[in-house]
């Protein structure tokens, strides 16, 4: 089955096909961080939605083109700069790194290019000049330039392609200013705003005057510059399908005459422990604030991954906790997998064997379903369950135990959640024990036992196996 996904443009699920001819590559942008403070996890479902999108394509065989971009200009920032009586580079680079630190942290692949906003304002500007020589954008009394819905329309184009807009009670020549408006004030739109004392050192010199540019041209002029002016996929958090994202159609579209994006696909909303995320509930949270609480990135992703993209999902810290179990549960097969199949060289699984792999099959079947990652997760501890009762029955044979651990490999590209690391075993673990191991050649069983009792105390197991001494760590 080829790979099926839910177009917000069509409303519909259809097969995913790339623009390219050769069928092969395929260009996706996702709309980044506004940096201007930690992400929180309502921002990571969209982020952890977006690499499992990714890692699905490259799973199937495509050459993805994985854009980001990073806002480092607009409202939110402007007004945090002023407070904080800092520079603009300075805020933002603070809370660009710790972006792409947590992104790190939950085992996402990072994007191929990462276009600052702030870098690319000569591309705005050309853009919105396109858009004024087309008649389709107007400088205003208060300087800024706007972008015209009315004349947008009267081109035959069509404002509302991602979701239903009730155009009619649109008012003739009302504008909104603002980057972020509700869908009751559709209306002109700013693209590049005049510059007022507020915005104090973040200006830029225009065709129109001293100023900055408006959020939905930032996206619209980094996506064309990276990708074309028609790309494959665009992705994004369903609070961004308006005004954001039919924004960036109309400026798009509006200045090139082309279709913008092949493929909308959108995340749905996250509620934690049961509401809407916020401050005050005490229910807000930054992936820091769970690394604090002693949960890893590994275990927010999995819980992250549990749900459908396009369901809203309950985040709760019980979730997280189960996800730990979950995992170990996972962990131990595979490491059991390692050690039965530690001497089979992997030239001996034929890629034949792997592509017959019925759990692999079933897995990319899945996937391929509008990434339903439920069914998919189902395979995967189907293929736990089965595993560990062939090793139970001492029925899987050495060769058998490679192929299922490259399935499982195979698997976990796109789940991303990959093996537990081993534990580093401390210098003064590893004396520890080669003096029990001393002691046992000497026959010294009192003090052997005194030392595993010290290493338990100190957290770490040994076993002896005829391969040498196993550390666990407790
Ligand atoms: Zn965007």
């Amino acid at each position: 089955m080829a790979l099926n996904l839910f177009n917000t443009l069509s409303r519909s699920v259809q097969p995913f096909t790339p623009l390219d001819p050769s069928g092969q590559r395929v260009g996706m942008y996702c709309c980044g961080p506004t940096v201007y403070d930690y992400a929180h996890i309502g921002n990571w479902r969209t982020f952890v939605f977006a690499d499992l999108v990714r890692r699905t394509l490259e799973f199937s065989g495509y050459t993805v083109q994985h854009v980001m971009n990073i806002t480092d200009v607009e409202d939110k920032i402007i007004k945090r700069v002023r407070e904080n009586k800092t520079t603009l580079r300075e805020f933002t680079g603070k809370f660009e790194t710790a972006f792409l630190d947590d992104l790190k942290a939950l085992g996402c692949r990072e994007p191929h290019r990462k276009p600052r906003a702030t870098e690319h304002i000569p591309e705005i500007i050309a853009l919105i000049k396109k858009l004024v020589a087309r008649g389709v954008a107007y400088q205003a009394a208060d300087g800024s330039v706007y972008f015209s819905i009315e004349k947008y329309r009267g081109c035959g184009c069509c404002y509302g392609q991602l979701l239903k807009l009730n155009l009619d009670e649109m008012r003739a020549g009302e504008r909104v200013a603002s980057d972020e408006y509700e869908k009751e004030s559709v209306a002109d739109f700013a693209l590049w705003k005049a510059f007022v004392p507020e915005d104090g050192d973040v200006t830029w010199d225009s065709p129109w005057g001293k100023g900055r540019p408006g959020w939905h041209i930032e996206c619209s002029a980094m996506s064309i510059k990276a990708l074309g002016e028609t790309f494959d996929l665009h992705l994004g958090g369903e609070d961004l399908k308006f005004p954001h994202h039919e924004d960036e159609i109309a400026q798009s579209e509006g200045a090139t005459g082309k279709p913008f994006v092949k493929f909308w696909l959108h995340g749905a909303h996250l509620l934690v422990e049961g509401k809407k995320m916020s401050k005050s509930l005490g229910n807000f949270f930054t992936l820091r604030d769970l690394l604090a609480k002693g949960f890893t990135g590994r275990e927010v992703r999995y819980l992250l991954l549990t749900a459908h993209y396009r369901e809203t999902f309950n985040f709760t810290l019980d979730g997280l906790t189960g996800a730990k179990t979950a995992l170990g549960r996972i962990d131990e097969c595979v490491a059991k997998l390692r050690e039965l199949a530690a001497n089979i060289p992997s030239l001996n699984v034929t890629p034949h064997l792997l592509s017959e792999h019925s759990h692999l099959k079933l897995f990319t079947y899945a996937l391929h379903d509008d990434l339903n990652i439920s069914a998919a997760w189902g395979v995967i501890f189907d293929w736990v369950r089965d595993t560990n009762k062939r090793i139970a029955e001492n029925s899987i044979s050495p060769i058998d135990a490679l192929t299922a651990l490259l399935a499982w490999e195979k698997m976990d590209s796109v789940l991303g959640i990959g093996a537990k690391a081993e534990a580093e075993v401390p210098a003064e673990i590893a004396a520890l024990a080669e003096e029990r191991t001393a002691a046992k050649k000497a026959k010294d069983f009192k003090r052997a036992d005194a030392i595993r009792d010290e290493l338990k105390a100190k957290g770490w197991v040994i076993e002896d196996t005829p391969k040498g001494i196993k550390f666990k760590k407790l």
